[in-house]
This record gives structure tokens, sequence and C-alpha cells, in this order.
């Protein structure tokens, strides 16, 4: 197990350090010592969040050894999200229903498994008045983790119609299935992200779009997802997961078309705060989070 340099800096308070980590493989770069850092800053905490790169033969001993060395909680990567659900005494309900989890808190000996992904898309996306979802019809791009989450957040919202498109459609059917059983009346569809017919047809009539492929993600910023078809509804919102690059080049490209459009960095700042809210039951302050992390 690899822990680069924390990055975090001794402050004045006296009181005892709050460590807390990120299992991931690889990391390279994350903003989530400095999301963390400043969300602590505002009650003088010193907070140690280290980046512990693991690979998944050690990751039982990883998140025993953080729980045993005092850590409060930690925050769980790619592609650990759903592995890690092997290693936890108790999961949320939705960890349950989800199958994956980016955030464990330690309770004595207990390690507890929550998900705030979900909860982190819905505060941006009303944060940024992007729009009612109740009733509304969607299409998604992609079918992996953030997927579920995202497609969970837009069920408890009321949402109309789910179109899942993606690279092997299997999976987007099994996404439909998983909700189709949990929410009755849940009215979803997969198809082919290469479909020629379906998408252009579902973006005619969407409401929400939202990107959760990393098609478009630095370094390959150039890419988009999907190609823009002609007529889309001028009423459609994007929405896309990646925050780096803060703009993806798909929101460019729908915001030319008079399309609103909201790329991933809000809602990486509140899956953190999320995450703190439930470690240390305060109240952070998402604004100096978000500046700490992505400026003004
Ligand atoms: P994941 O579980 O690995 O799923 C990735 C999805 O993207 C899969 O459906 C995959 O399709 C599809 N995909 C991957 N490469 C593709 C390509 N070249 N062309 C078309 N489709 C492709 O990953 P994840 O956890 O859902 O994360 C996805 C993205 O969301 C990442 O960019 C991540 O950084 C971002 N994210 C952002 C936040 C945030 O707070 N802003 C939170 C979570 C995730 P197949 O199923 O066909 O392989």
């Amino acid at each position: 197990m690899k822990s680069p340099e924390s990055g975090n800096r001794q402050n004045s308070s006296d009181s005892p350090p709050i460590l807390l980590g990120l299992l991931g493989y690889p990391l390279g770069h994350s903003v989530s010592p400095v999301l963390h850092r400043a969300a602590g800053e505002t009650f003088g905490m010193d907070i140690h969040y280290y980046l512990f790169e693991t690979e998944e033969a050690d990751l039982r001993d990883a998140v025993r050894g953080l729980r045993a060395l005092g850590f409060t909680g930690c925050n769980v990567t790619i592609p650990y999200k759903e592995k890690i659900l092997d290693y936890v005494d108790e999961k949320s309900e939705v960890v349950e229903f989800l199958g994956a989890a980016n955030t464990l808190s330690f309770r004595g000996r207990s390690i507890l498994a929550h998900n705030t992904d979900w909860q982190g898309f819905l505060q941006d996306w009303n944060e940024k008045e992007m729009g009612e979802i109740e009733g509304k019809n969607a299409v998604i791009l992609g079918a992996g983790g953030s997927a579920s989450a995202i497609v969970y957040a837009l069920a408890q919202s009321g949402v109309g119609e789910v179109q899942v498109f993606n690279r092997h459609k299997e999976r987007g059917e099994e996404l439909i299935e998983k909700f189709s059983r949990k929410f009755p009346g849940f009215n979803g569809k997969a198809y082919s992200i290469e479909s020629m017919t379906k998408l252009p047809q579902a973006l005619k009539s969407a409401h929400i779009l939202i990107n959760t492929t990393p098609v478009g993600m630095f370094p390959d910023m150039g890419r988009m997802p999907i190609h823009i078809p002609k007529s889309i509804n001028p009423e459609l919102r994007y929405y896309d997961l990646i925050y780096n690059p803060i703009k993806t080049k798909m929101a460019e490209e729908l915001e030319k078309l008079g399309i609103k459009s909201v790329c991933g960095s809000g809602m990486l700042v509140h899956q953190a705060a999320f995450a703190f809210r439930r470690w240390l039951g305060l109240e952070p302050d998402t604004g100096a989070m978000y500046r700490a992390a992505f400026g003004s």
C-alpha cells in the first residue's frame, strides 16, 4: 500500500488530529484532502487526510488497519466501491440496494458503509436550479456505479421515464431490472449507446441528460460521450459527472445550443460534505470547500 503525502498543514488548535483517508487504485491526483481540510478549518480542526493507493489483495488489511489506527473514517473510490462491502460490518439501506459505498465510518470495532454520491448529485442539481425531476424523462449515459447512484437519486425524486444508454447493453438492462424490483412503477429501458435511432429519438423529448461515463475526462478532453443529434428538446438540462476539466466539451457544445449544462465539481464537493457530516456531525461550509479545491 502506497501512501503519498497527505499534504496536511498543522493548524494552531490543540484539538486532537482527525485521521481520514481515501482507498483506491490508482489514485493519482485527488482533491479530497483539500476538500476535507477546508471543511475542518472552519471548526479549527486538525484534519489529516491521506491518499492510500491500495492493491486489491491488501484491501481487507488496509481497511482494518485504518480502523485499528484510530481513523474516523475513509472514502473509497474506483475500483473498490463494490469490493469494499466484503469487509464492512454494517451497510446503510442505500448501500445494501446499490451494492456500492464511497464512505466508511469507524465506530468502535464496527465498519459502517454509506453512499453519499447520490446525495451529492441531488444537492448540486437543486442548488444549480436544474429544475423539477418529478415526472420528467431522463436519459443516462453509462451504467456503472455512479449511474446506479444517479438513477437512485432520480427514482427517489419521482422521475418519469429513465432510458439508460451503455456500451454494454446488458449492464444497462441489469440496472433497470434492479430499480424495477425496488421501485414499483419504475419506468425504465436500456439500449446500446451506439444505437443510431434510439438515442436521437430519446433526446427529442428528454428533459434530463446525464453523463456518467468518463468520456471527455482529462486527458481526453476533446472527446464527447455521444454525437449531439440535430433535434433535441430545447428544455433539456445536461449534467456531466466529470469534474476534470471543470467544463467538458459536451457541456460546452450543448451550451452553444442554449442547453443549461452543469459539470461534476459541485457534486464532488457535496458528496464530500455529506461524508464529513457523517464522520464528524458538523455542518461544513461547502462554499469554502469549493473555493479551496476549484478556486472561485
Ligand atoms: P464505472 O463504474 O467504471 O462505470 C463507467 C461507465 O462508463 C460504464 O457504464 C462504462 O461502460 C462506461 N464507459 C467507460 N469507458 C467508456 C468509453 N470509452 N465509451 C463509452 N462508455 C464508457 O465508473 P463510475 O464510478 O460510474 O464513474 C464514472 C465517472 O463518473 C468517472 O468519470 C468518475 O470520475 C465520475 N464520478 C464523478 C463523481 C462526482 O462527484 N462528480 C462521483 C462519482 C463518479 P461499460 O459498462 O460498457 O463498460
